[in-house]
């Protein structure tokens, strides 16, 4: 005779409604539900058997019916300059990267969207990972658990800055983003600000629109690297699908909606964006929105087509974006010891 195994349902997928409404359909009171949630998400309790105000019997039955997916710190590293990057291993065997930043004034998690990325940026080590799957709302919010639990510890302060700069594309998995950074500002969670989350994209320009229309509260950056489509063609292919022209349009209707700044990521490569064509063509198309630049030291990959550019080229930008009364920051790589700085994600270890 075959045994037929029930699989458990992860818990974490229930709204707190529907956590509620178990309760009450086993007989219990609707307010056991609002324990468990508690446990499950503020408390990010890892087993049934942790949730201490819950009768054992409860929490057996929980046990037979619920699944808890929560990802594990697979192996950490620090690098000299007191980044930490964690491989986190998910309930199904595959492995994401999720980096804690610190600085004087700041820790800042970047955390990874999805398991691999569907875009194919040249220049970037997650691209070179076909994408496996989304991330779930929870396995988003237990990577920023997992930094504050580390930013605690090793620097004595929680968690300051959230930026989904880790790996994928967030607006491929939107939805996701949504809820879990919902659950990271909900009192009911991290009850983090979300003017101190920002969403990096490649630029997608449908989803923009639709964050505007969804009136979200956190920062939203685009990382643009050339504001030319025959030079951002070549570089991120995607920009074929997604020009500039609808890029600039779905910004400028975020823009329209929000109010909120845009921050433009850049990194200068010799040879590839170092012209003054290539500057004239950025500083036209900081004139579309307000925003702020930041430009960003490229981290080697491999095979070297890709160098930074020489400093008098990155020098050539700034004057020219100052010149224009246009906001400029340098920033520079944080973690390139371990393989943690922006682009280098790619599950190495
Ligand atoms: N897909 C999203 C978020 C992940 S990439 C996005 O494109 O914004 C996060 C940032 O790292 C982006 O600005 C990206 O352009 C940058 N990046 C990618 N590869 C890099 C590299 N090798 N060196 C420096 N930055 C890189």
């Amino acid at each position: 005779m075959q045994t037929m195994t029930v699989k458990k349902k992860d818990i974490r997928a229930l709204t707190k409604e529907q956590l509620r409404d178990f309760f009450v359909n086993q007989g219990d009171k609707a307010f056991r539900g609002n324990q468990v949630y508690e446990w499950l998400w503020q408390k990010s309790a890892h087993k049934f058997e942790d949730m201490t105000n819950i009768s054992m019997h409860t929490r057996q039955m929980l046990e037979d019916n619920f699944v808890i997916n929560h990802i594990k710190v697979d192996h950490m590293q620090r690098s000299a300059d007191g980044t930490v990057k964690n491989a986190v291993k998910l309930h199904d065997g595959l492995i994401v990267e999720s980096v804690l930043i610190p600085t004087k004034t700041r820790t800042t998690a970047c955390v990874s969207s999805q398991v691999g990325c569907s875009l194919d940026c040249k220049f970037c080590a997650t691209a070179r990972l076909k994408r496996m799957r989304n991330l779930n709302p929870d396995e988003i919010y237990d990577q920023v658990v997992a930094i504050d639990k580390e930013s605690r510890l090793y620097y004595n302060h929680p968690l300051s800055n959230i930026v989904f700069m880790g790996m994928g594309e967030p607006l491929m998995n939107y939805n996701n983003v949504i809820k879990a950074i919902d659950k990271i500002t909900s009192p009911e969670g991290l009850g983090m600000s979300p003017k101190r989350i920002t969403v990096s994209t490649s630029g997608i320009p449908k989803i923009i629109k639709k964050m505007a229309d969804d009136a979200v509260k956190f920062n939203l950056a685009v990382s643009l690297h050339s504001a030319l489509d025959e030079v951002r063609t070549t570089i991120m292919p995607f920009n074929e699908t997604f020009p500039l022209k609808d890029l600039k349009e779905s910004l400028e209707y975020w823009y329209a909606k929000t109010k909120s700044k845009i921050s433009y990521e850049y990194i200068v490569w010799d040879g590839i964006n170092d012209s003054k064509k290539d500057i004239d063509a950025l500083v036209a198309f900081c004139k579309y929105v307000p925003c702020k630049v930041n430009i960003i030291e490229y981290n080697p990959i491999d095979d070297g087509e890709f160098q930074q550019a020489s400093s008098e080229s990155l020098e050539r930008y700034i004057q020219a974006l100052e010149k224009n009364k246009i906001v400029v920051n340098v920033r520079r790589s944080r973690g390139k010891d371990i393989d943690a700085a922006c682009g280098q994600l790619a599950n190495k270890s």
